[in-house]
């Protein structure tokens, strides 16, 4: 049975010849059919011509997220074609039985040819996120092509945050140790996005005081640990994100004397900030989901990081992030910029910061560029 059609007004079929991924529900100007939600369908032009082949979902700003640009079928040879280029690239990224790390990101949605569809490996563990009905829906025919694609060295499959028999494991990262847990933890458990940064974080921690805010699973903090800090807080709203914080340098033989938690609120605690540090780690959550948040979002993170700055000893070092797919480069940077006039101190960058290559950007879809951050000497 063919797919129900969405034709798109004729103002929008740039953005699908330029291979945009998405069709936002104002771009929508007839639907041939009743299309259920995850359903495939084939988007045209106003005059009937081909533009791509994708998933429908009725909710939201999206209704469709294209799967294909070329009209072919949505079927076991497709998914094959996909996740079998999705591992080639991570097996020429050298993260495939790497010595180094045996946790990777191995589906970045848009960024693989597959919106709506995250994969991260852990160590054998295949922890599947959709985040769209289409892709909730191929989770039986991902997971069969995963167990092909790896065959005996596919320990598991799971859906992030489903109760299944497995659902954590350990991973090495670096030398590394981290415990996560794709049943009860935030996103597929751990925040693979990070790994580069941490290493880079590690170069500049012997010696200092860090402040890890935002520290989840205390991936910045062990690594600051193990390369010589003096002292580590770890820094979270949530009790639990602390808890395995500590689980994980207990994990790396860390004297835990080094290591302090604090349960608090991350802008509310830095604005008063009893104590002097050295090192601050900025990693907050996406301040800002959807374009209509993003004005008070960028004043977030001018205020977060202008708190920073102000308490941050002389020579002191900060690593900020934003990981909004709103909050583009340049104004994540007028934000950090306008901290820095508000702190009135001098500061300068070391570093700009992205997200690692197993997170691929599309091209042809800049909100896939979605991690960013400054490595930055405070005066
Ligand atoms: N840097 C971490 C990932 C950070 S994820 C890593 O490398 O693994 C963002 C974290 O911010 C989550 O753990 C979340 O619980 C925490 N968080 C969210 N809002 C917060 C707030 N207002 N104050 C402190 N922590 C917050």
């Amino acid at each position: 049975m063919p797919n129900p059609v969405v034709s798109i007004k004729k103002s929008r079929v740039p953005s699908l010849v330029r291979r945009h991924p998405w069709v936002f529900s104002g771009a929508v100007h007839h639907i041939d059919g009743s299309p259920q939600d995850g359903d495939l369908v084939t988007v045209t032009g106003p005059d009937g011509s081909f533009l791509g082949v994708g998933h429908f979902q009725s909710k939201g700003s999206i209704r469709v997220r294209i799967l294909s640009f070329v009209d072919r079928a949505v079927d076991a040879s497709f998914w094959h074609d996909r996740l079998s280029d999705a591992v080639a690239l991570r097996t020429e990224l050298g993260l495939v039985a790497s010595p180094d790390t045996n946790a990777f990101r191995l589906v970045h949605a848009e960024g693989d040819g597959l919106p709506g569809l995250v994969v991260d490996w852990y160590n054998g563990h295949a922890v599947i996120q959709p985040h769209s009905a289409g892709m909730q829906k191929a989770v039986p025919v991902i997971s069969e092509t995963l167990s092909s694609l790896f065959d005996s060295r596919l320990c598991s499959v799971s859906v992030a945050g489903q109760d299944t028999e497995i659902h954590a494991c350990e991973i090495s990262e670096y030398g590394h140790r981290f415990h996560v847990d794709w049943l009860h933890g935030q996103k597929t458990g751990f925040f693979l996005d990070q790994r580069e940064n941490r290493r880079l974080a590690a170069a500049y921690a012997e010696g200092r005081n860090v402040l890890n805010a935002f520290c989840y699973s205390g991936g910045f903090s062990v690594y600051a640990l193990k390369a010589g800090a003096r002292s580590v807080c770890s820094l979270d709203s949530s009790l639990q994100a602390i808890e395995w914080a500590e689980q994980n340098v207990a994990l790396n033989d860390i004297d835990p004397a080094r290591h302090h938690r604090i349960a608090a609120n991350a802008l509310k605690y830095l604005k008063q900030l009893p104590e002097q540090f050295d090192f601050i780690i900025l990693d907050p959550p996406a301040f800002a989901k959807h374009l209509s948040a993003r004005h008070r979002a960028i004043q977030a993170y001018r205020r977060l990081n202008a708190y920073a700055f102000r308490q941050i000893a002389p020579g002191g070092v900060v690593f900020t992030f934003s990981c909004s797919q709103v909050v583009t480069p340049d104004l994540f940077r007028g934000a950090v910029l306008a901290a820095g006039i508000d702190a009135e101190r001098n500061i300068r960058i070391l570093h700009q910061l992205h997200q690692p290559p197993d997170h691929p950007v599309n091209l042809f879809h800049p909100e896939s560029e979605y991690l960013k951050g400054f490595a930055l000497a405070v005066e």
